[in-house]
C-alpha cells in the first residue's frame, strides 16, 4: 500500500514525509493502522515518556499494521538525552524579577528562596553571568556566584515555579556524557527491536555523535537533534558524522531567541541537502490541533514553509501523541504538503533552491540521472541500491519526479521511508536485467507509471556492489 498519493484534485505522489509521535492517544493497533492509511511514513517513539513495555507494544503494532497493509514505515526512537530538572517545590511559589534565587544540592522541598538542582555537571560548567532558563524559558535567571553546592542567581524573568520543571542552559557546553544511564538502558532495549532511526537529544558537539556511534554501530541511523546553540557552531561536522538531522525547534526556540529559529531552519535544511542527509522539521507544526479539529492559518503556513525550504519530513509531537484529533491532524498535514508541493510544480522558484555541483562520479551520476529523466519527461527514476546511498544523492536534488528505490535490504527499505520523495521496494532478484524487469513489474502493479512511459534506471556496475554507482539507462515500460 502506498499512502503518499495526493488525492484532492491533484493525483500525484507526496514527496515530503510525515513523522508522527505515538502516545496514549494513538497506542492501539487500529489507530496505528489508520495513521498509516492517512499518510504517516515514520513513527516516533518518545523515550522521555512510557516504559519499555509500552514501546514494545507500539513496535509490535506498527510492524503488524505495516505487514497487514503491505506498507513501508520506519520507526524512530527518540532518546531523552541529558535533560536537566529541578526538584520539587511547594505549590504556587511565585518569584519576583530582581530578587535573588538559589539552586542547591539540598534535596528538601523548594520554596521562595531556593530549589534543589541535583546535577553536578551544571555546578562544574556554569560561570558568573551564565543564564539559567526554567520551564521552557518562562522563568530566567542570571548566575551571580557559584560555590561547590550553591548557585546564587538574580531573577531576570519571574513567574510561578513548578515541581520538576526542565532547565535549559543556553550559553554553556556541559561536560556531560551524551548518553545518560537511562539512555543506555533504553538503547539496550531499542537495539534489540526493529527500529530504523535513533534520535539523540541535546547534542552539543561532534564528539557526542562519535561516542554514540560506538553503541549503535550500524544497527540504526543516527539523527542528531539540533536544539543547542553549541551544536550550531559545529553543524557541518555534526551533519557529516550522523545520518540525519532534526531541527528540534521546541528546545532550540528556548535556548535561542525564537525569532532566529526560522532562518536557522532554512540554513540547516540547505546544509543537510548539500550533504545528502535527511532533515526533519519538528515541533509545534500543528500545535493548536491538540485541542482543535482545524489548524490556524499560521500553522498551515509553517508546514508549507518547511516544504518550500526542502525538508525531507515534517514531524507531529503532542498532536498525535496526546491530542484529541490525531487522524485529522495527519490528514490536514498531508493536504498542506500536497498543496505546497503542487504550488512548487507551478512556481519552482518558491521551492528548494538548486545545489552547488560536486565532481565525484557517484554524485554526478545521480544528478545526471535526475536531469536526464526531467529532460526526457520520464515518469520515474529507478535507483538500485544496497546501502540506499544513491537514493539519498538523488533525493537531495528535490526533482519533480518519482524516485523508485529498489533494495535487497529490508532495513534500508524501511529507513528510506524518511527520505524525501523515495518510494522504496524490496528487490528479490539478482542481476541487472532481472532487476530492471522486476522494477518494471512493480511500477506497473503499483500504477506508478503507464505502459509506454519512460523510466531512467541508475545502478552500479558491477551490479550489486555497493559504492559503484556509475551507469544510467533509459527504459520504456
Ligand atoms: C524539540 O525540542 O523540538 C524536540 C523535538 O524534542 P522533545 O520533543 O524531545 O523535547
Amino acid at each position: 500500500m502506498i499512502n503518499n498519493l495526493c488525492e484532492n484534485d491533484m493525483k500525484f505522489f507526496r514527496s515530503t514525509k510525515i513523522v508522527a509521535t505515538i502516545g496514549t492517544a494513538t497506542n492501539d493497533y487500529e489507530n496505528i493502522k489508520s495513521l498509516i492509511k492517512t499518510g504517516v511514513n515514520v513513527f516516533r517513539l518518545n523515550f522521555s515518556h512510557g516504559n519499555h513495555g509500552d514501546h514494545l507494544k507500539r513496535i509490535t503494532y506498527i510492524r503488524g499494521a505495516e505487514k497487514e497493509l503491505n506498507a513501508n514505515v520506519a520507526i524512530l526512537a527518540d532518546l531523552q538525552g541529558p535533560k536537566f530538572r529541578i526538584g520539587k517545590v511547594k505549590e504556587d511559589i511565585k518569584i519576583i524579577k530582581g530578587n535573588n534565587y538559589i539552586f542547591d544540592k539540598d534535596p528538601k522541598i523548594g520554596d521562595y528562596n531556593r530549589v534543589y538542582l541535583g546535577h553536578e555537571e551544571i555546578f562544574e560548567s556554569l560561570s558568573i553571568g551564565s543564564k539559567i532558563l526554567m520551564d521552557d524559558g518562562k522563568l530566567q535567571f542570571e548566575v551571580k556566584t557559584i560555590s561547590k553546592d550553591k548557585i546564587q542567581t538574580e531573577v531576570l524573568v519571574g513567574g510561578i515555579i513548578k515541581s520538576n520543571k526542565g532547565i535549559n542552559l543556553p550559553d554553556v557546553v556541559l561536560n556531560t556524557n551524551p548518553l545518560t544511564s537511562k539512555d543506555l538502558d533504553d538503547l539496550k532495549f531499542i537495539l534489540n527491536q526493529e527500529v530504523d532511526w535513533i534520535a539523540l537529544s541535546f547534542v552539543q558537539k561532534l564528539s557526542d555523535i562519535q561516542e554514540v556511534k560506538k553503541y549503535i554501530k550500524n544497527k540504526a541511523g543516527i539523527i542528531a537533534k539540533i536544539e543547542k546553540p553549541s551544536a550550531l557552531k559545529e553543524l557541518p561536522k555534526i551533519i557529516k558524522a550522523c545520518d540525519g538531522i532534526m531541527v528540534a525547534r521546541g528546545d532550540l526556540g528556548v535556548e535561542l531567541p525564537p525569532e532566529e529559529v526560522p532562518g536557522i531552519q532554512k540554513g540547516i535544511i540547505l546544509q543537510c541537502r548539500q550533504a545528502g542527509k535527511p532533515v526533519i522539521v519538528a515541533t509545534q507544526m500543528l500545535e493548536s490541533m491538540i485541542d482543535s479539529p482545524s489548524p490556524t492559518r499560521a500553522e498551515a503556513s509553517d508546514v508549507a514553509t518547511a516544504v518550500f525550504d526542502g525538508a525531507d519530513a515534517v514531524m507531529l509531537s503532542a498532536e498525535t501523541a496526546v491530542g484529541s484529533f490525531p487522524l485529522e491532524t495527519v490528514a490536514i498535514m498531508d493536504r498542506i504538503i500536497c498543496s505546497a508541493e503542487n504550488h512548487i510544480k507551478s512556481y519552482p522558484g518558491d521551492g528548494p533552491q538548486s545545489l552547488s555541483t560536486e565532481n565525484f562520479v557517484y554524485n554526478a551520476v545521480s544528478r545526471s540521472a535526475v536531469s536526464l529523466a526531467e529532460s526526457v519527461n520520464a515518469s520515474a527514476v529507478v535507483a538500485f541500491t544496497a546501502s540506499g546511498n544513491t537514493a539519498y544523492r538523488m533525493a537531495r536534488e528535490r526533482p519533480n519526479l518519482l524516485l523508485v528505490v529498489m533494495t535487497p535490504e529490508i532495513s534500508v527499505k524501511r529507513k528510506l521511508s524518511l527520505l524525501w520523495g523515495a518510494y522504496p521496494f524490496l528487490s528479490k532478484v539478482q542481476g541487472y536485467e532481472a532487476a530492471i524487469q522486476e522494477a518494471k513489474e512493480i511500477i506497473s502493479e503499483e500504477s506508478l507509471a503507464k505502459q509506454g512511459d519512460s523510466i531512467v534506471v541508475v545502478a552500479g556496475m558491477p551490479f550489486g556492489v555497493s559504492g559503484s554507482t556509475n551507469s544510467i539507462r533509459v527504459v520504456e515500460l
